[in-house]
């Protein structure tokens, strides 16, 4: 049961600030556990926690609903005993006396927070980045405001070629929309992926009516009367007419309360294997967590993965049960885009070999990344079979000949 504490409304044990996947996953991984103590999710949206990929996937199409993207419905979590507080953003946290204060001036005490605030979209700060019809893709409002306006919607620029743009592209090219996807690097994906992997998805969405323009800087945006978007215009002079503008092109850490509280970190709060932060009794899980990788040469990164938030969550369960546990999960990610199925494992970044095994002309096939003759990460394309095998690769950093690898006909749970 939560306690009353004087000059606080509630305390609770465990107090999960951001009602996301990672937050979520705590409390389910908490209740699955039979911790004993009282529990609360604090968000600042509305809703309870849902299926954030969705959002540039079936829900951005209209294939599903919200009510089928929710991680649990509405009387899962009335009868947990987690208790769900919604339209809550919490603007300050004391670490001393272990309470945090909301934007609505409510506070509530914790013995243990856990800090799940994912990210905030970046926003192109040009020229004309305020006009009606430009929106960042992070939550259900921005996915409800794009899809409330494409009915009145002929042409849409997508800015950023990474994930969400491209899944972004793909989902409005098939409801008929005329699709410019504008990246500024000389490929798609090109923080992410291999080249043979951009190019393949270039190729797939040049296939469908998409307009890709690489190496492509936004100079300005303009806007029509009632100071809606018009177009964009780029570096090289180019103007594209539009009639929506959606811009994906990263986020940054939700950490401002935690940070000016002391926490240490600059791209994201510092966490240590066991996901606590240098404040006593916080941890921080999920997008906006820096942690030491082993995948990646054990440098401090995000991740920005469901995969990432839910293993950091059940990391921090565990401690929190008094179950010894460290985080050093195998990194995956998945990317659907028409009828292409993309699984990612491992950390591409850093490579110096590439290897493709397949024909990438049959849409399926797979990219695999090795540093130092050690594989490290695969790209998987329409390819479950060498996704499952290959995580083991991974895994294990095993040495491999890039002969044996190439040859598709021999199964990778063979090396
Ligand atoms: P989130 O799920 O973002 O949750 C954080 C929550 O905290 C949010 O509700 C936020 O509003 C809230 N919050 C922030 N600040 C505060 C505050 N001060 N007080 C209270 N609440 C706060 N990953 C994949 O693995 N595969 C995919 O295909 C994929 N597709 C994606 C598509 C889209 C459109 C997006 C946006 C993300 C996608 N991701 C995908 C990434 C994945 O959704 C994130 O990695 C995951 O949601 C991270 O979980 P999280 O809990 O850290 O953050």
């Amino acid at each position: 049961m939560a306690s009353a504490q004087s000059g606080h409304a509630e305390k609770f044990d465990v107090l999960i600030v951001g009602a996301g996947h990672a937050g979520a996953q705590v409390a389910l991984a908490l209740l699955h556990a039979k911790f004993s103590g009282s529990i609360a999710l604090l968000g600042d949206e509305q809703e309870l926690p849902y299926e954030r990929p969705s959002l540039s996937k079936e829900y951005l199409s209209g294939k599903k609903g919200f009510d089928r993207i929710l991680l649990r419905p509405a009387n899962f979590w009335r009868d947990s005993g987690i208790r769900t507080l919604p339209g809550k953003r919490v603007t300050a946290v004391q670490p001393d006396e272990h309470y945090v204060t909301c934007a609505d001036g409510s506070t509530y005490g914790y013995g243990h927070l856990v800090w799940a605030t994912g990210g905030v979209a970046r926003q192109l700060r040009i020229e004309g980045h305020n006009l009606k019809g430009i929106h960042t893709l992070r939550n259900r409002t921005d996915a409800d405001r794009i899809r409330a306006e494409l009915c009145a919607t002929e042409r849409v620029v997508v800015v950023g070629g990474g994930y969400i743009g491209l899944e972004v592209a793909a989902a409005l090219v098939q409801t008929g929309k005329r699709v410019t996807l504008v990246e500024a690097l000389d490929r798609v994906l090109a923080r992410v992926a291999g080249e043979p992997i951009s190019r393949f998805y270039e190729a797939e969405h040049r296939g469908r009516g998409v307009d890709i323009r690489l190496g492509a800087a936004v100079e300005s945006i303009t806007g029509r009367e009632q100071g809606r978007v018009s177009s964009v215009k780029l570096a090289d002079g180019d103007v594209l007419d539009c009639d929506l503008l959606i811009v994906g092109v990263g986020i940054l850490p939700a950490t401002q309360p935690l940070v000016e509280a002391g926490a240490t970190g600059g791209d994201g709060v510092e966490v240590d294997h066991q996901c606590r932060t240098s404040l006593p009794d916080i941890f921080a899980i999920g997008d906006c967590a820096a942690h030491s990788n082993s995948y990646a040469g054990n440098a401090r990164i995000r991740l920005e993965s469901v995969q990432n938030a839910n293993d950091q969550a059940a990391v921090v369960a565990k401690v929190l049960c008094g179950v010894p546990s460290t985080y050093d999960a195998v990194p995956w990610f998945w990317s659907n885009q028409y009828d292409l199925k993309l699984q990612t494992v491992g950390i591409s970044a850093g490579h110096d070999q590439t290897v493709v095994r397949g024909d990438t002309s049959t849409r399926s096939f797979s990219v695999i990344y090795l540093r130092g003759g050690r594989v490290v990460a695969l790209d998987c394309v329409n390819a479950m079979k060498d996704y499952v095998q290959g995580k083991r690769l991974v895994k294990e950093k095993l040495v491999i000949a890039p002969s044996l690898l190439s040859d598709a006909a021999r199964p990778l749970n063979e090396m």
